[in-house]
């Protein structure tokens, strides 16, 4: 690497990202280009010379920006958010430079310390129990998504239970999750061996919010054990992916502990405002918990990939994943006195993304973050007031944090007409350009989801969303 070479040519990718960001309102949020553009826009080869950055940064004005959906536009509302920050930005950009591969604690002590020391900050302003920590027996480890957090813990779990039972076991253990849990859970559960008939997912509705009931999930169990079969882990969320429904943690856990199950907490999108005081309390009965995991990737200024995840038992997540190959073998690792993060995840490499997420909480600090999520709630309040002012739209789920569902009301006695109303009216939205949203189905009902949680969002876009919803259903329901 020729440093002076870098730093000219950053430069100019800086100034090209800065203006980026600039005009990122001008383009169309959903990008709306065909299956293949690109291919017809590309050579057949890579070129045998090289060529030259404005060459290459042309190319990305003229052929990929408009491939690309604009996931940090203002007018971003889909999914859920991913946010990007400039403290966010600069974190990657040194972990970029340094480019280690910080699989042990002496590829590079600094990152695996980093680690332990951001994610013990973050659990104490989380307020988990000590027993996450670092301190004790347990921790948190940077995971790369909350799909690979799950199936770590799971496969802890798994192993901890196949001692217990023995290795033939595995054909009766059972999972528990919810009809409203992350489609992460079912792939965990493909991947660590679960039988697919003993991956109960049961009905949610507790509450009238599409929570687990834990009579249900009580039910299931006894039932299970009647049939002889082993529940052994229960995945519970906060903030499900449909319509922001936290678990009852706290009945759930009692559940687990009196049945001797290991309970996962999935809170991928509301665990950043859980670090707000008023929000806590959505994870009251954490301490019930063996494991809990959240994206700071999401909703918390950090710059994808970033998803946090603590154990109150380390051990077994090292004695599932650990290996000790020869090449691999060193002093600080034999002499048991650092952590190797390889052994808490799953393929060896590891990114020093801990550096970004540090950044961020140094950069910005609590009150600003706590402000920053309490602004995207404030605006989704605003969203739901709006919907509240048309009576052709309802408002399907509790809005709890910054999600709104909702859906134009079909007529009156025609509800079979419902689906493909709202189908048509997401379809205009989105090709519109002008947003972007994404859907869901809640009790049969086809319902618009509004995130809202992009780092540049303010009030006038959310007005400017809501004026482009009511055109398009006008025109839906005048038939234009
Ligand atoms: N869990 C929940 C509740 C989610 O909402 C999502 C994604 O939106 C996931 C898990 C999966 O996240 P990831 O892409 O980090 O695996």
């Amino acid at each position: 690497m020729d440093a002076e070479q870098l730093r000219e040519n950053a430069h100019k990718m800086v100034d090209f990202i800065a203006d980026y960001y600039k005009s990122i309102e001008s383009f169309p949020v959903l990008s709306q280009v065909k299956p293949g553009y690109l291919r017809e826009l590309l050579p057949d080869s890579a070129p045998n010379q090289p060529e030259s950055l404005q060459d290459v940064l042309d190319d990305i004005r003229q052929k990929i920006i408009p491939g690309v959906t604009h996931w940090q536009s203002p007018n971003f509302f889909a999914y859920y958010p991913s946010n990007s920050s400039t403290a966010g930005f600069l974190g990657e950009m040194l972990s970029a430079a340094f480019n280690i591969v910080g699989f042990s604690w002496v590829t590079s002590p600094a990152a695996t310390e980093l680690e332990v020391i951001v994610l013990d900050w973050l659990a104490k302003i989380l307020k988990l129990p000590n027993q996450f920590l670092s301190s004790g027996r347990g921790g948190g480890v940077i995971q790369g998504t909350a799909s690979e957090a799950v199936l770590v813990v799971l496969l802890a779990a798994r192993d901890k239970f196949l001692r217990k039972h023995g290795k033939r076991s595995l054909e009766n253990l059972v999972v528990y999750a919810s009809d409203q849990t992350h489609s992460a859970m079912q792939k965990a559960c493909q991947i660590a061996g679960i039988y697919p008939e003993n991956l109960r997912v049961l009905k949610a509705g507790y509450s009238s919010n599409y929570a687990l009931t834990p009579e249900v999930v009580s039910e299931a169990i006894s039932n299970d054990f009647s049939a002889g079969l082993i529940p052994f882990f229960l995945c519970a969320t906060v903030g499900t992916t449909s319509s922001a429904a936290v678990d009852p943690l706290f009945e759930l856990g009692k559940i687990c502990k009196a049945n001797d199950m290991w309970l996962h907490i999935d809170a991928a999108y509301a665990g950043s405002a859980c670090i707000c005081p008023e929000y806590r309390h959505c994870i009251d009965g954490v301490e019930e918990a063996d494991s809990f995991g959240m994206n700071a990737h999401k909703w918390f200024l950090t710059n994808f990939d970033c998803s946090v995840l603590w154990v109150k038992e380390r051990s077994a997540l090292i004695q599932s994943l650990s290996t000790n190959p020869e090449f691999l073998k060193n002093k600080a690792s034999q002499e048991n006195t650092v952590v190797d993060f390889k052994d808490w995840q799953i393929p060896l490499g590891r990114r020093f993304r801990s550096l970004k997420l540090w950044m961020v909480l140094r950069l910005y600090g609590l009150e600003n973050l706590q402000s920053y999520i309490r602004n995207h709630i404030k605006l989704a309040q605003q969203f739901e007031e709006l919907i509240g002012y048309d009576s052709r739209f309802e408002v399907v789920a509790p809005r709890t944090f910054s999600l709104v569902c909702f859906r134009l009301l079909p007529p009156p006695n025609h509800e079979d007409e419902g689906y493909k109303l709202n189908y048509s009216l997401l379809d205009a939205v989105n090709s519109s350009g002008e947003l972007f949203l994404s859907h869901t189905v809640l009790s049969g009902k086809f319902v618009l989801r509004m995130a809202v949680g992009a780092p540049l969002t303010e009030e006038r876009h959310i007005k400017a969303a809501w004026k482009v919803l009511q055109d398009k259903a006008t025109d839906l329901l005048s038939g234009n």
